[in-house]
């Protein structure tokens, strides 16, 4: 089984208009899902035929609402009740522009916690692979990724982590580290105080093998959207490319990447299957105009498109 962590999902509504009109009234309709970094690695592996169970934490009338949109998708979740209300998000696609409005969401309280370290314990000590994504809710320290990481991996499962600034910092810090940390190329820049673009492959490498923090991480990707991805595996390192198919929304490729991993490492398959299969699952996800969705039936064709070479 594979599990995904969303600490702090949305329900997610997207208008899509051919022209925002400022100051004056737009008439929509919504197209609503539950949203969150973890509930798109979740849609995907559903997709790619994986036993996933989702979690995290849901509240209020809005929670409910969402708990119903995962049934409907056939995403099994087992979320922790928690009193706030589970936020909204607003995604307008307006004339090519994307505009969005993003609620903050509840402050999670310490009895909350606790009740959700127990039910992560739990779930994690039945999965194979466990996914944590995104940024955490207010009222929960930066380490806590960092901790739930060391639950799972001392129960046995493998920790895909995709976060970013203080809590990536703290997991690179912790004791027990994660299977696989995927920053992209500016989070990765951000951690290392670097302004690397991608044509800089050969420095991004000097500069991750220099550095103590990634040296204890099996699996460290850097992702560069639409030129790939750069990844490094117990000492040996990878470019990978996609094809050059158009993009028509990449919004939830890395997610989508994160689902490729599970997936893969999930299998027990070799490094350049891994990376193929990682790349052709954000690849397909950007040629689909939904978020955390792949057009399958292009699988072929990407996946055998995809050029993996060792550096
Ligand atoms: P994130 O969403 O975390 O910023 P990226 O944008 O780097 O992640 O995307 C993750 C992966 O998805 C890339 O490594 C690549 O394989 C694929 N991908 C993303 N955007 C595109 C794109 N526009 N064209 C082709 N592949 C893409």
């Amino acid at each position: 089984m594979i599990l995904t962590v969303t600490m702090n999902p949305s329900v997610d509504t997207r208008y899509q208009l051919d022209e925002l009109i400022i100051d004056d009234v737009n008439r929509v309709t919504p197209e609503k899902t539950a949203g969150g970094k973890g509930l798109n690695v979740a849609r995907v592996l559903g997709q790619l035929g994986d036993d996933v169970v989702a979690t995290g934490l849901l509240g209020g009338h809005m929670g409910a609402y969402m708990a119903e949109l995962m049934d409907a998708n056939g995403i099994k979740n087992d979320f922790v009740p928690i009193k706030g209300e589970t936020r909204i998000c607003l995604n307008i696609l307006h004339a090519g522009n994307q505009t969005e409005l993003l609620e903050s969401g509840p402050t999670i309280a310490p009895e909350e916690l606790d009740a959700f370290t127990a039910k992560f314990a739990e779930l994690a000590s039945k999965a194979d692979v466990v996914t944590i994504s995104g940024s955490l809710p207010r009222g929960v320290e930066a380490d806590y990724y960092a901790k739930i990481t060391g639950i799972a991996e001392n129960a046995g499962a493998k920790v895909l982590l995709d976060t970013s600034g203080a809590s990536l910092e703290a997991a690179l810090k912790s004791e027990v580290k994660p299977e696989l940390v995927k920053p992209n190329l500016t989070e990765i820049n951000g951690l290392l105080g670097t302004s690397f673009t991608t044509d800089d492959v050969d420095e991004l490498r000097s500069a991750l093998a220099s550095d103590a923090r990634f040296s204890d991480i099996p699996w460290v990707i850097v992702s560069m959207g639409a030129a790939g991805s750069v990844g490094f595996h117990n000492g040996r390192a990878f470019r990978a490319k996609t094809p050059d198919i158009p993009a028509v929304n990449a919004t939830g490729s890395g997610d989508s990447t994160i689902a490729g991993f599970a997936h893969a490492i999930a299998a027990g398959a070799d490094d350049e299957t891994v990376l193929r299969t990682a790349n052709t699952c954000g690849k397909l996800n950007a040629m689909d105009p939904m978020t955390g969705h792949l057009v399958m039936d292009r699988w072929d064709e990407v996946y055998n498109g995809v050029v993996v070479t060792e550096l």
